[in-house]
């Protein structure tokens, strides 16, 4: 008798702790997180990249679309050292959407490259991309570099650190035999880079963004710079390597005294976003921005190639489901 009493007991106690138990589970799941189908925060932070770049002003004018057509909610861009510190701040969860690289989200995703000794950012996802971003190659026109190769033995702005541009400038000097132990690379934005060319301190700058770039634009105006074109063999090599560049013409007068076609290779610009957010908050958001496209056109340029029929075009992502739901009802 005594032994079965202690067993009810025993039973009962197991019951009631897994009662409690389940009820923790749900409390840090769905009522933290507002709704079973995701996170909705009010407040959404817009990783961009520096400030004479493009992905500022674009990315402000994502966020004013957000802030001015989506119910409860408000979202600001933030100035970033772009790409690369993008997608470790979206999958950290610092921010909820970035302006990101097409390359660069797949090897985050996938764990490659850059990020080859990191966890694979299995929660970023794509909503867009947006309009190819041309790695140009400006050189200051007195400092005898005519190619690539003249590169050598000379100082040369790579990018911010943690920016796609530097990872874009590291695989274009490799496919011509280049490393950084054969020149002096400076770590700078564009905006840092534009400087320093114009005052002497570097001779070539590369920059990957939407052209026309407002940091080449001013810098065109206040010192004689060239753009460097890359010879179809490096092309060719480069693009079998790594299959997200394309090969692009920067159209003559693009900027002041460039008269020719320059030949170059882009990527994609994208809008990616973390895999917890809520699918209807992201449909809503996807809805707003295809339905104000002309507050992206008249932001920049670039903005005016955003389109619903591109909106996939060289997505490496997957996309988010709000986002798919949105275009496969259009
Ligand atoms: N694509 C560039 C990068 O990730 C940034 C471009 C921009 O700021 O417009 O380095």
């Amino acid at each position: 008798m005594k032994k079965s009493k202690i067993f009810v007991v025993l039973l009962i106690s197991v019951f009631v702790l897994s009662l409690f138990m389940v009820g923790c589970g749900n409390g840090n799941g769905d009522e933290e997180n507002g709704e079973p189908g995701g996170e909705r925060p009010e407040r959404l932070a817009v990783a961009t990249g520096g400030t004479t770049g493009v992905y500022y002003p674009l990315g402000g004018g994502i966020a004013n679309i957000i802030s001015e057509n989506v119910d409860g909610v408000t979202a600001n861009a933030e100035s970033t050292g772009a790409s690369v510190e993008n997608v470790n701040l979206l999958s950290d969860g610092d921010v909820d959407f970035a302006m990101v690289q097409n390359d660069i989200a797949y090897y985050a995703f996938n764990g490659e490259e850059m990020f080859d000794d990191q966890d694979p950012m299995e929660n970023l996802r794509g909503i867009a991309t947006l309009y190819p971003e041309t790695i140009q190659i400006v050189a200051d026109a007195n400092a005898g570099i005519n190619s690539i190769e003249d590169l050598v033995g000379k100082r040369v702005a790579v990018g911010a650190p943690g920016s796609g541009t530097e990872a874009n400038a590291r695989q274009i000097l490799a496919a011509h035999g280049i490393s950084y132990d054969d020149f002096t690379a400076d770590f700078l934005s564009f905006g840092e880079a534009a400087d320093n060319l114009r005052d002497g301190n570097v001779d070539a700058a590369f920059v990957t963004a939407g052209t026309p770039t407002a940091a080449i634009t001013d810098l065109s105006t206040q010192h004689n710079v060239i753009l460097l074109s890359m010879d179809q063999d490096k092309i060719d090599a480069l693009i079998a390597d790594y299959p997200y560049y394309a090969q692009v013409e920067i159209a003559g007068g693009t900027y002041r005294n460039q008269d020719d076609d320059v030949t170059a290779v882009a990527v994609m610009a994208m809008l990616a976003v973390r895999a917890e957010l809520d699918d209807d908050l992201i449909y809503d958001i996807t809805e707003a921005i295809f339905t104000n496209l002309n507050v992206l056109a008249n932001q920049h340029a670039r903005g005016g190639d955003v389109t619903l029929e591109g909106a996939l075009d060289g997505m490496s992502l997957e996309v988010h489901p709000g986002a798919q739901r949105y275009f496969d009802e259009q």
